[in-house]
């Protein structure tokens, strides 16, 4: 699957679609050197296949491991990086691959961003998240130490190459983890992905065609609400559906001890109890043949609804002092309400949480 971005970048989606690399830099780039920024699970499992398809363009890659887990989107592991890059001298021309999740893509988008002033990038994503959410849309990120994704910039990569063949060896909490936003797709912009998607989770981990098709259907749903947001602005909003109530929980819950996929999908059940309250048709049956994979997987929720509350309202995306929540007036059709009704809240917790 062949998809265009703004007519500026290509993603390409299919099983060893990373073979193309070569022939895809071999148009763009001089053979001189490639930067591989890699997670370093991703490395134990599969460097050879990244050796064989970097070693037959470029005469030298430079492998940089990025150590597992959120901790490693930090100013001082980006440090790290330029030193090493800029120690082994580069050129303004020298690309950089990025391999992993979406924690080495969003930090290997801002050493791309950042080095001379921008050096190219090329996005490689290996978990089902990153397929479908963090390689799009040119958002990169570090943590710092006041907060998720505070530093950072968008940069957008000369391509994508989303290679199914590496979520083989995706742990099934990793599966979930990406779920989720698929999930989010379906609701906000494509209702028949629902039951294609309830049809899959029997074949986790099987990342065969039609794990390929949900995923190039997911990489449509968000560069198409990406552009449309160029246009109108706010639409890129919609993406939140489900976040602003699974951030809360996140954070509540403490980081860690929740799956950020794990938050989303108790969040969109907590979206769509609250636009059921409005009088929206949205029976979130559609929710229910998934709900045995998260509740096999969620430990406990938090309980404190007066908790929950209070982390929604010092989200980053508050505005004017008001929680800005993504509703559905039906499936495939979301809007946003400023909210002030605290009752229906208060509700729409107790809803999503009694489902755990
Ligand atoms: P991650 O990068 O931490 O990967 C999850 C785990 O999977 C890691 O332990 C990793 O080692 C392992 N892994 C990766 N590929 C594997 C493979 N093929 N086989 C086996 N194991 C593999 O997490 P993630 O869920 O991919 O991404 C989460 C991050 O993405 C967060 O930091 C979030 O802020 C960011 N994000 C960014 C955007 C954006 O627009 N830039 C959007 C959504 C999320
Ligand atoms: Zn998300």
């Amino acid at each position: 699957v062949d998809i265009s971005f703004e007519e500026r970048y290509r993603v390409r989606i299919g099983p060893d679609i990373r073979e193309e690399l070569p022939s895809f830099c071999s148009q763009h780039y001089s053979p001189e050197k490639i930067i591989v920024i890699i997670d370093e699970k991703v490395h134990r499992l599969h460097h050879t296949k990244i050796q064989a398809i970097c070693g037959d363009y470029f005469r030298e890659i430079l492998w940089l491991k990025v150590p597992r887990g959120e901790g490693s989107k930090s100013l001082s592991q980006w440090q790290l990086m330029l030193d090493r890059i800029l120690e082994e001298g580069i050129e303004r021309g020298t690309p950089l691959l990025a391999v992993g999740g979406g924690v080495t893509g969003d930090l290997a988008g801002f050493v791309a961003a950042s080095t001379l002033r921008g050096i190219p990038l090329i996005h490689m994503p290996t978990t089902l998240l990153a397929m479908v959410d963090s390689s799009i849309g040119g958002k990169t990120g570090l943590n710092h130490t006041t907060g998720k994704n505070l530093v950072g910039a968008f940069y957008q990569p000369d391509a994508v190459f989303a290679d199914v063949a590496f979520l083989r060896t995706l742990e099934q909490k990793e599966w979930i983890t990406g779920m989720a936003e698929v999930i989010k797709y379906a609701a906000i912009r494509k209702p028949e992905l629902f039951d294609q998607l309830a049809d899959l989770t029997k074949s986790i981990p099987e990342p065969d065609e039609r794990w390929a098709k949900v995923i190039s259907d997911s990489v449509r749903i968000k560069t198409d609400i990406v552009e449309e947001d160029v246009l109108e602005a706010g639409n890129r909003a919609f993406l939140n559906f489900g976040h602003t109530f699974g951030h809360a929980l996140e954070k509540v819950a403490g980081y860690g001890n929740l799956a950020h996929g794990e938050a989303v999908f108790a969040g969109m059940i907590a979206a769509t109890h609250f636009s059921r309250q409005l009088g929206h048709p949205v029976d979130d049956i559609r929710f229910r043949p998934f709900l045995p994979l998260y509740k096999r997987q969620i430990e406990s929720l938090p309980a404190d609804i007066g908790a929950l509350i209070k982390a929604m309202r010092t989200d980053k995306k508050v505005k004017d002092n008001t929680i800005q929540l993504v509703l559905l007036k039906e499936w495939g059709s979301p809007y946003i309400l400023p909210c002030t009704d605290l009752s229906k809240l208060e509700e729409s917790w107790q809803y999503a949480l009694a489902q755990f």
